[in-house]
């Protein structure tokens, strides 16, 4: 680490003292940045990077609901308005009991590089509570929606700050919170994104991390001179991100063979088919079951969660590439040498910082083809910002027009981070590729709008 990131560093940690997560966050971008910027003093002296780093607002709040027994409970809510220097703030909620301040700074701060990674206009926000829904009733979630809404609707907008969904808040979720916004503004506008169909949302958004994740690793099998025909790919998560990213990987000929949730994970030498997928999503989406249900049904190895162990099993199968798409730091530098060790030579995000800095770090130095989240999965957010376009036109397009576009954003973020990191001396190294094209769009729009 040189100098200037020390420094850094030790600031940020005294200053944000216990937030891990947003740590590491930081790190990885200060690392990436600072030769930038030794070569832009100008970014250094305007403390363009000191001020990114500082959200432009943080919002805490009490959410108090009902359960159905009659019981009265409180949750925190937050929303952190981190960037808004390239457009409003733009990124999910995240409803998990994990949730605190720390992992959703971290969240905010990756996603105001990833959004200008997209080439759309958008700034950096990430939101959530510490509210679990998982085995609560449809109506505790409505209730606790529509609570937390009471207190978010005053701070978003469709040109302020326009949240998405993220772990534990799908379309069930966004429906009672839009429902509630709607109510209490008299107001049909799009302040969400991921909507549903016939009320303002865009098609392929539920597949779209899932989908653009995939084109992002297609990209970059193509340096090599490879598709995804025949290659076996593990994939973590059962979520909306993994479900999508099994869908496309069998669109192009590959043989996803894992899934996982918190519980265990489940493996499918066979493959996971479209029929298998099927039930997956029934599974997940309506009855909202574990994912044990699936070894259990279709004759698959189950291997529930172990705490006592260091390393992450799934990550020990043999397979030609991975895609971590449950939550951060899933991957560690146990599980990075493992992947490595069973033949994996493509790794790509789908889930928010999956890989410890060291994981990334062995993922670097064995050159492997490795997409880091900030780009592999802004694919969701770009199609949010097209569900936002078509709101304000009042128009929906084809499911054709919106993939088309995804598709083409996903390749554009693919050959941008590509370029960059030979522009920048680290040709291959997409991590710094990211870091360093998402920052500059974001450093001369600072720049440009002064000391504010
Ligand atoms: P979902 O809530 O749909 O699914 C999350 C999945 O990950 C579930 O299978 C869940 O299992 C598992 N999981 C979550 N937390 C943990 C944990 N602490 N330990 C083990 N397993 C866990 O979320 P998404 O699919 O939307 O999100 C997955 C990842 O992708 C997250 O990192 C998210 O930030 C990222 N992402 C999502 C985007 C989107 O558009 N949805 C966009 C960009 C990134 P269980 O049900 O047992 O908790």
């Amino acid at each position: 680490m040189d100098e200037y990131v020390s420094k850094l560093m030790a600031n940020v940690k005294a200053k944000n003292p216990a937030e891990p997560e947003f740590h590491q966050a930081v790190q990885e971008v200060a690392e990436s940045l600072s030769p930038v910027l030794d070569r832009h003093p100008e970014y250094r002296k305007a403390k363009i990077l000191e001020r990114i780093l500082e959200p432009e607002r943080v919002l805490m709040f009490r959410v108090p609901w009902q359960d159905d027994k009659g019981n009265y409970q409180v949750n925190r809510g937050f929303r952190i308005e981190m960037n808004s220097a390239i457009g409003p703030y733009k990124g999910g909620l995240r409803f998990h009991p994990t949730v605190y301040l720390g992992i959703l700074k971290f969240l905010a701060f990756e996603q105001v590089f990833k959004n200008s990674l997209t080439t759309l206009p958008m700034g950096g926000g990430k939101g959530g509570a510490d509210f679990d829904p998982k085995g609560k009733s449809d109506d505790e979630v409505m209730r606790f929606c529509q609570s937390f809404m009471s207190e978010l609707f005053r701070h978003i907008g469709p040109d302020t700050d326009v949240p998405a969904g993220d772990i534990g808040v799908g379309g069930r979720e966004i429906g009672y919170l839009f429902g509630q916004y709607r109510r209490l503004r008299n107001e049909f506008t799009g302040i969400l994104t991921g909507k549903g169909l016939n009320w303002g949302g865009s098609l392929i958004r539920p597949e779209a991390t899932g989908y653009g994740a995939v084109y992002f690793a297609e990209e970059m099998l193509k340096t090599r001179g490879e598709t995804f025909k025949d290659k076996v790919a593990l994939v973590s998560g059962s979520g909306n991100v993994a479900q999508y990213t099994v869908e496309k990987l069998l669109d192009l000929g590959a043989k996803p063979v894992t899934l996982s949730d918190s519980g265990g994970f489940i493996y499918d030498e066979a493959g996971i088919t479209r029929e298998k997928l099927a039930f997956v999503l029934e599974l997940k989406n309506v009855r909202r079951g574990r994912i044990k249900e699936y070894a259990d049904k279709f004759k698959a190895k189950y291997v529930p969660v172990d705490s006592k162990l260091d390393y992450n099993p799934i990550w020990d199968i043999k397979a030609h590439c991975a895609f971590p798409s449950a939550t951060q730091n899933e991957i560690n530098a146990k599980d990075a040498a493992n992947l490595i060790k069973r033949g994996v030579y493509l790794v790509c995000e789908g889930a928010n910082m999956p890989s410890t800095l060291d994981a990334a770090k062995i993922f670097l130095e064995h050159k492997i083809l490795y997409g880091p989240a900030k780009a592999a999965n802004a694919g969701g957010v770009a199609t949010s910002g097209l569900e936002m376009s078509q709101n304000s036109q009042r128009m929906s397009w084809t499911r054709e027009e919106v993939d088309h576009k995804l598709h083409d954003i996903m390749v554009k973020i693919h050959k941008n981070c590509y370029e960059t990191a030979e522009r920048f001396g680290t040709p291959g190294n997409l991590v710094n590729g990211a870091n360093i094209a998402g920052f500059l769009k974001v450093a001369d729009a600072m720049l440009d709008q002064g000391l504010v």
